[in-house]
């Protein structure tokens, strides 16, 4: 049988669901013609997945539902390739989880295709921090600054920009690789806090921050944590932070490509020292800063740094 025929065949079956392997880096064999690949450092916690489906015939709409979150996928000008990015949070259980792989024909009809990831099991160290006391029991009256800052964020990280604002691989915002301490579960001051969810860069005081891809700023402001904080929107649910800077250029709603400086390395709010805190939700999930970079450079081929917008299906 063609995969065309194939094709015509799954339209019948109307969102019937096929079952791929879910062994990473495999290409989904034995679908009716669509083409599933995956790549990823490694399937555990915290890390970035990158999807990619090719179809015999043009796709108007592409997205994946995993871990009770919707991960958007892109297509080149065709329809016929797209791709995703899909995060496992920094706290998920190890086990099978399954990914949905929701779409449209060009005549409207359904396709659901599933998939299953196996999260590895992965050790994050604990480490042990001394902090000034305040930013461990803060006095009451900061209470209501603190929940206020952390709707804000939770806010801003839920809200999913129907628009893919990045392009091609992600780049480290200062110079020099971060210490590992993405994921590391935090002792402060003898008190255990939640994770941290970000790549800490060390750098001195100054150090220009850029933009690791292009995206809108959502926020420029001085927050009680992270001190003053830089988040841009890459667009598709995909967000970075960048906390403890000793002052910000970014202003709020501007639009900055990639490398642009949006903000100086400082040690402002909850910070032992000078150094970046560089923190990426994906569909509000916590993924590591690293993770992208890698994931995004392994497999980034047309959409290089500079390429021409590639065209959006018209429903997106
Ligand atoms: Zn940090």
């Amino acid at each position: 049988m063609t995969k065309i025929n194939c094709w015509r065949r799954l339209g019948a079956v109307t969102a019937a669901a096929l079952f791929l392997s879910g062994n990473p880096s495999s290409s989904g064999q034995g679908s009716p013609g669509i083409e599933i690949k995956q790549h990823a450092r490694s399937v555990q916690p915290g890390e970035v997945v990158w999807m990619e489906a090719r179809s015999p015939q043009p796709l108007k709409k592409l997205e994946a539902a995993a871990f009770k979150r919707v991960f958007p996928f892109y297509p080149d000008n065709t329809g016929l390739h797209w791709e995703g990015l899909i995060g496992i949070d920094l706290e998920t259980s190890p086990g099978a989880y399954t990914v949905e792989l929701l779409g449209m024909q060009d005549d409207g009809t359904a396709l659901k295709l599933t998939r299953t990831l196996t999260v590895k099991e992965k050790r994050f160290v604990t480490r042990h921090l001394k902090v000034e006391e305040k930013y461990v029991t803060p006095r009451p009256e900061l209470l209501e600054r603190i929940r206020e800052e952390s709707e804000r964020l939770r806010r801003i990280f839920a809200s999913v920009t129907p628009e893919r604002l990045w392009r091609g691989a992600f780049v480290a915002p200062v110079p020099g690789s971060p210490s590992s301490s993405f994921g590391s579960r935090s002792v402060l001051n003898d008190q255990p806090r939640s994770p941290h969810s970000g790549a800490d860069f060390h750098a001195p005081t100054g150090t220009p921050v850029k933009a690791p891809n292009a995206g809108k700023v959502v926020l420029a402001a001085e927050l009680y944590y992270s001190g003053n904080t830089v988040i841009i929107d890459h667009g598709f649910g995909l967000y970075s932070l960048f906390g403890h800077l000793s002052g910000f250029t970014a202003k709020e709603g501007e639009e900055v490509p990639r490398t642009k400086v949006i903000g100086y390395v400082g040690d402002t709010g909850r910070a032992t020292g000078p150094h970046l805190h560089w923190a990426v939700r994906l569909s509000g999930t916590r993924v590591d800063p690293l993770s992208l970079i890698a994931v995004l450079a392994a497999t980034t081929t047309t959409d290089k740094p500079g390429a021409a917008k590639p065209q959006q299906a018209n429903d997106k």
